[in-house]
């Protein structure tokens, strides 16, 4: 269980700039219990958006987003309507936006921030994907957490350290800046590369110091 809240309509609206068509999705699992993006909460989004201009292709609410396979299976029965828009936007944890990501080669845009639940873990096999850090920061690292999986920490780019990919620190796991830009590369953002990620306020997160667990 991860407690997810959403973010400011202003910051996702920032987000969006540009774009004109979106594709919701939401959670059953916490992000419904924690009002964040549960059915109702994605219709009242839909809402907003709409009135705001935008057009919303489509919206799903899988049962549990973090859990990877099946979000597969429910994103594929949206395939047309993800298609014609020009984003999706995830309105529940890190872990579920990171899972989106992995599933769909388009921009997805974290609707929510992840507030510490002071070590809960979301469905993610064998690896901790989100930190909990109170102001996710997915939308400039296409959809990759440089806070789980990167060994410094490091929010504008990677260290200068790494080699081939490999991680400077621990050359067994990936570089993570490594794969946040041919991510960001795959679908046409490196120009979230360029924009800068302000230093955070850690008191608001899970941990501090390298990561515990390793991918
Ligand atoms: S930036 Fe990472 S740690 Fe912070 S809420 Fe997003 S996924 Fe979780």
């Amino acid at each position: 269980m991860l407690i997810s809240k959403q973010k400011p309509l202003e910051e996702i609206m920032e987000y969006i700039e540009g774009e004109k068509k979106v594709f919701l999705v939401g959670c059953k699992g916490c992000a419904e219990g924690w009002e964040s993006g549960g059915e109702r909460e994605i219709l009242e989004m839909k809402k907003k958006l709409e009135e705001k201009g935008k057009i919303v292709t489509g919206h799903v609410v899988v049962d549990m987003l973090c859990d990877k396979a099946l979000s597969a299976i429910k994103l594929k029965n949206f395939k047309k309507k993800i298609d014609e828009a020009d984003s999706l936007i995830v309105f529940t944890d890190g872990a579920g936006v990171q899972v989106v990501a992995e599933l769909v080669k388009k921009m997805v845009h974290p609707g929510c921030n992840t507030i510490s639940s002071g070590g809960a873990h979301a469905e993610w096999k064998g690896a901790e994907r989100c930190m909990e850090c109170g102001n996710c920061v997915l939308e400039y690292t296409g959809g990759l957490c440089p806070i789980a999986r990167c060994s410094k920490h490091i929010l504008n780019g990677p260290c200068g350290g790494s080699q081939y990919g490999k991680c400077e620190v621990d050359e067994t796991i990936p570089c993570v800046w490594h794969l946040i830009y041919e991510r960001l590369k795959e679908i046409g953002r490196l120009d979230k590369m360029e924009m800068f990620v302000a230093p955070k306020d850690w008191s608001l997160s899970l941990i501090a110091g390298p990561p515990v667990k390793r991918f």
